[in-house]
């Protein structure tokens, strides 16, 4: 039995002082996190104050990028090393933003992951098709291809521990959610490529989730699919009223 994962993405979304409110807001009202895993990725300049405001409350806290080098002259950017030093928990990479707006290539998230079992971080790799490519029949070619790259260098025990996140890029912030018995069959064909490269233990025990405008009022459908683990989500993980429901519709 795979342990749910609802993980709220905030994206470029609240300052330090408004993320620290947000989990004092959530104390006494989270699940039992043997029910579910709760994780908030936040922007990284307010991961130190959110990793210690979360402690003993069963939050998770992770990030929503990092560079794959530990240190050296890369203006702007965070290092796993220092991620790891904040005691932070997850990092989202190859998110379809990460992807698009800043050109980040299937070569370069394979070496994030890597760097990120090599300092103790899970990561929540994103893959998905956009709407041309959905259209066009190409969803699973898609999928394929970004997950086995992203893979491709891990051992069968890392990709156990890691977590997926289907997010077909056309439901992202657009209101338009993917049908849950589409995303099932999508994150089922992403288990059985796990299952193909890794063996069947491995695609057993790897969670995937799925992400794309999922909702208090949506999160439901997808959660009792065989092969969603989960949910990424930004807009409704905002407000934590509405990431509370969440959190409560995904335990077990
Ligand atoms: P929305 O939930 O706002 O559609 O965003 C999904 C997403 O990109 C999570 O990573």
């Amino acid at each position: 039995m795979r342990k749910p994962i609802i993980a709220a993405n905030w994206k470029m979304h609240k300052t330090v002082a408004e993320a620290v409110a947000f989990i004092q807001a959530l104390k006494g009202k989270l699940p039992d996190s043997n029910q579910v895993d709760s994780v908030i990725c936040m922007p990284a300049i307010s991961l130190f104050a959110g990793v210690k405001e979360a402690k003993e409350t069963g939050i998770k806290i992770g990030a929503q990028n990092m560079y794959f080098e530990k240190a050296g002259a890369f203006t702007g950017e965070i290092s796993p090393i220092m991620l790891e030093d904040l005691s932070v928990s997850y990092v989202i990479l190859g998110h379809s933003e990460r992807r698009g707006i800043f050109q980040e290539s299937n070569e370069m998230i394979q070496k994030k992951v890597m760097a990120a079992y090599l300092h103790h971080l899970i990561p929540i790799v994103c893959c998905g098709e956009s709407l041309a490519e959905h259209e066009m029949g190409k969803t699973n070619e898609i999928v394929k291809n970004q997950v086995l790259s992203a893979f491709s260098a891990c051992t069968k025990e890392q990709v156990t521990r890691s977590v997926i996140a289907y997010e077909p890029i056309w439901a992202i912030g657009t209101g338009k959610s993917s049908s849950a018995a589409d995303a099932d069959e999508t994150c089922g064909y992403i288990r059985s490529v796990i299952e193909e490269r890794f063996g069947t233990d491995a695609a057993e025990k790897i969670r995937i989730q799925y992400g794309g405008s999922v909702k208090p009022d949506n999160i439901s459908e997808y959660i009792k699919k065989e092969n969603i683990d989960g949910a990424l989500v930004g807009g409704a993980s905002l407000e934590p009223e509405s990431f509370l429901q969440l959190l409560e519709a995904g335990k077990q």
